[in-house]
């Protein structure tokens, strides 16, 4: 007998829990081959972390089923998707490019105490660019399917010859937690000791800070995929849209997985043929505009470049290349190493644990990624994807009073890739 679930009738997430590589296996050729279906929240890459799976209500049966002959645990994590997300949508109103002020205070464009929309954020880049023009510059490196900017962020203390850190987020919509990091490593770079009134005291922090600026050139790109960042935002928009928003010629289906779209072993696992998967690669490497862009932005500097960071949620991994095979890159020890030291230092300030999900551990493939297109292709030697807080718990909808701890934690982290790498003499 089939079990059966309250609220069945409706969108759900399952919490399933794969024990072993045969289970894993299941998961993964349930996501290449009905992705159509099935819209893996967290990908099934390592056995024995919980992986949260969205099921239409009319395979809701099939898929239990298919759980219960695979010997794979799971559990219905959320009953009604919809009701869920509109009881969020009334006890807290999203804003909606509206600059967050408080009575009395200074106009502040970003404070980490929301997610904001596109206009903000841009907002927020222009304000910091006009106060600190040494330091920092912006510009429209690109625009959209729907001509909204891609902004690059420039910061620099001058000086030739200098190595640079590429870092982008906002690659997958309905992460926000991701341009709210990126966010907040600009500000971090740039704003006055004075306005950090938790450093006060710290003056390692200050000379830490100097030494990250005179080190490196950053060059940032907090929203590569606004026009599915914005739709996240947008009331008669999806909060839980993932892909860029371009239609697909021949199909009702909108939007590609940017992160699926680099040119680097395209298409060979993890990722879709279908119009209407969340991981749809869109039959050609480099189809779209937003990671057209991307490419050109990180090629134009690729010689200078020893670190490529990309930023995403959810789970708690800190993965290192490759993604495409569970082939080493020749730098492996180097690159583990220091994703180590990153996360020790990240978890020392609030006990966040985080996987590091390096190719021997990770037992299931995707291609197509920008991370392994930055080593592979542009010849970055470092590169990470970062998957951001929570495990789960809240999901994509992480409480916004856990940004600044989250922030908090990356940034410990993201010195220690600064300072290490140099130390490393690329
Ligand atoms: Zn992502």
């Amino acid at each position: 007998m089939k079990a059966i679930f309250p609220g069945s009738k409706r969108y759900q997430v399952f919490e399933v829990n794969a024990k072993d590589k045969v289970s894993l296996e299941v998961l993964a050729k349930l996501q290449n081959e009905r992705s159509d279906v099935y819209d893996f929240w967290t990908e099934p890459r390592i056995a024995n972390r919980p992986m949260d799976i969205m099921v239409p209500p009319a395979f809701t049966a099939n898929f239990v089923e298919l759980m219960q002959t695979s010997d794979i645990d799971y559990k219905v994590k959320i009953a009604d998707v919809e009701r869920m997300m509109e009881a969020k949508r009334k006890a807290k109103p999203v804003i909606h490019g509206e600059s967050g002020t408080r009575s009395g205070a200074p106009r502040v464009s970003l404070n980490w105490e929301s997610y904001f929309d596109l206009p903000v954020i841009e907002e927020f880049l222009a304000e910091l660019a006009t106060k600190h023009p040494n330091l920092m510059t912006t510009s429209v490196v690109g625009q959209s399917y729907e001509g909204n900017n891609m902004n690059l962020v420039k910061i620099s203390t001058g000086g030739s010859g200098k190595k640079a850190i590429f870092i982008d987020g906002g690659f997958h919509a309905r992460e926000w937690i991701s341009p709210s990091f990126v966010t907040w490593v600009i500000r971090e770079l740039v704003e006055n000791y004075a306005t950090h009134p938790q450093y006060a005291d710290n003056i390692d922090w200050w000379n830490s800070k100097i030494g990250l600026l005179q080190m490196y050139r950053y060059k940032i790109m907090p929203v590569v995929n606004p026009d599915g960042y914005r739709y996240t935002f947008a009331v008669n928009g999806d909060r839980l849209w993932r892909k860029n928003r371009r239609p697909i010629v021949g199909s009702d289906c909108i939007g590609t997985d940017l992160n699926r779209n680099f040119d680097f072993h395209w298409d060979e696992g993890g990722s879709s043929d279908w119009p209407c998967a969340p991981i749809y690669n869109c039959g050609t490497a480099f189809s779209e505009i937003e990671s057209r862009v991307v490419r050109d932005t990180i090629l134009g500097i690729a010689n200078q470049t020893v670190v490529y960071l990309t930023f995403h949620s959810y789970g708690q991994y800190w993965l290192t290349p490759w993604a495409y095979t569970t082939n080493l890159p020749s730098n492996y020890d180097q690159l583990y190493n220091l994703a180590v030291r990153a996360v020790d230092k990240l978890t020392a300030v609030n006990g966040t644990q985080y996987t590091i999900g390096s190719p021997t551990n990770v037992l299931y493939l995707h291609s197509g990624l920008s991370a392994d297109w930055a080593m592979g292709v542009a010849g970055i030697p470092y590169a990470y994807i970062i998957e951001m807080r929570d495990t789960g718990k809240h999901a994509f909808e992480l409480p916004p009073d856990q940004i600044i701890p989250n922030n908090l934690e990356m940034w410990e982290a993201i010195k220690v890739i600064a300072e290490d790498v140099i130390a490393m003499a690329v």
